[in-house]
């Protein structure tokens, strides 16, 4: 027996739901990539995503995952033998710190944990700590989607001045970006990167890096520069040069439609429709977590990102039974823990093309599952974040 049918629903952390408006603006011929409209596409997405970020600075479009972005953001700013600073706070600065090390760099991680974000004054201590300023970059993510964690970006970037330190900020926001505040001018962010399948409801295969001045003025003595990541060689005149090479046509229009969306909504009101979603389901986990077999990751409150939610499930096999249940008998996909957390787990994602109810619908069917596969549990978690909702929701 199963009630699922139809569309399947995505609850994992990316890629993630696209709205019906996204996947039409695709379903169309090719077009020329030499002149006329995509000229002007390209422009508006770049002074878009700029915006997207709050800079000044310049965005670059690379055809890639997030991990390209990685990779695009590194090669342009350091050198074979940089020393860089790796904020550990669950598995994606880690990642990202890995890939630096692959391509040449000295890596120091200043070690976190996988239930807290990183703390402000550890960065400050450390970077006060290397007077001869060996230290070319701080990296971080601002929301961890492993640990479900969200660092505080401002506090890092008031922390890295504080020291009076000179290394180069940069920041992923792949699983933040168009979902909550982010101000890379503000918050003293010299590199942030990003990718279009999370919070941005489009396909995956776009990746971003904005680009501050100081990271610009770093640039022209980089030495890992490459060509297909090298921001000098994609400010060409040519079209073409932008994306070294063919545009992704489609996936153009799949973003402009996504950003459209996004602006048409408001930054201010998408960032409260995603705090408002995620409290939902936090106050749903934080009644199941009664049972003693559900916990949140992260035990500081304030540090549950507004995009993704953390459940650490206890029992052999268990957090693998209630995903399952949950795609097969009910057609939602939860995200599976990762990292230290494989097996132990299970992800909640409340990122990007997110409403009522889509969370609603997903926290009801964990509780299905919850009851089906006698899992103890605290009764009435559905019950908490409707009434929540209805509280902070006014008619
Ligand atoms: C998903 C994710 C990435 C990696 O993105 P890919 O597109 O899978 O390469 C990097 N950082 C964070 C925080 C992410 O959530």
């Amino acid at each position: 027996m199963v009630v699922r049918a139809g569309r399947e629903f995505l609850a994992i952390p990316g890629p993630t739901t696209m709205p019906d408006e996204v996947l039409r603006a695709m379903h169309r011929p090719a077009v020329d990539i030499y002149a006329g409209e995509l000229i002007a596409l390209t422009d508006s997405l770049h002074a878009d995503l700029s915006k997207l970020f709050r800079t000044r600075g310049r965005t670059y479009v690379y055809i890639a995952n997030g991990h390209g972005a990685w990779e695009a953001a590194l090669t342009n700013v350091l050198s074979r033998g940089d020393k860089i600073l790796v904020l550990e706070s669950g598995r994606f600065a880690l990642g990202w710190g890995d890939a630096a090390e692959k391509l040449g760099v000295e890596i120091e991680i200043l070690p976190g944990a996988w239930d807290r974000a990183v703390r402000p004054h550890e960065v400050e201590a450390r970077l006060r700590q290397d007077k001869e300023g060996r230290i070319k970059a701080v990296l971080t993510v601002q929301v961890d989607t492993a640990s479900g964690v969200v660092n505080d970006i401002a506090a890092i970037g008031r922390a890295i001045k504080a020291a009076g330190h000179d290394a180069l900020f940069m920041v992923d926001a792949v699983a933040s970006l168009g979902c909550m505040p982010f101000e890379m001018d503000g918050w003293h962010v010299d590199v942030a990167m990003s990718a279009s399948q999370k919070g941005l409801m489009t396909p995956p295969g776009l990746g971003f890096v904005a680009v501050g001045e100081r990271a610009r003025a770093v640039h022209h003595a980089a030495n890992l520069r490459s060509p297909y990541w090298d921001w000098t060689a994609r400010e060409g005149h040519e079209h073409y040069q932008k994306y070294a090479g063919t545009p992704p046509v489609h996936l153009l229009y799949a973003l402009r439609q996504a950003l459209d969306m996004l602006f048409a909504e408001g930054a201010e009101h998408t960032f409260l429709r995603h705090r408002l979603l995620a409290e939902a389901v936090r106050r749903a986990v934080g009644v199941w977590a009664e049972g003693g077999v559900l916990s949140f990751n992260i035990l500081e409150p304030s540090e549950r990102a507004d995009t993704v939610t953390t459940i650490r499930v206890t029992g052999d096999g268990t957090a693998e039974a209630l995903k399952d249940y949950c795609r097969d008998k009910c057609g939602v996909v939860l995200g599976n823990g990762i990292g230290a957390l494989s097996g132990r787990a299970v992800r909640i994602a409340h990122m990007g093309h997110i409403n009522a109810p889509m969370i609603l619908g997903t926290l009801g069917v964990v509780e299905v599952g919850l009851n089906a596969l006698r899992i103890p549990h605290g009764r009435g978690g559905v019950l908490a974040a409707t009434t929540w909702l209805g509280d902070n929701v006014p008619a």
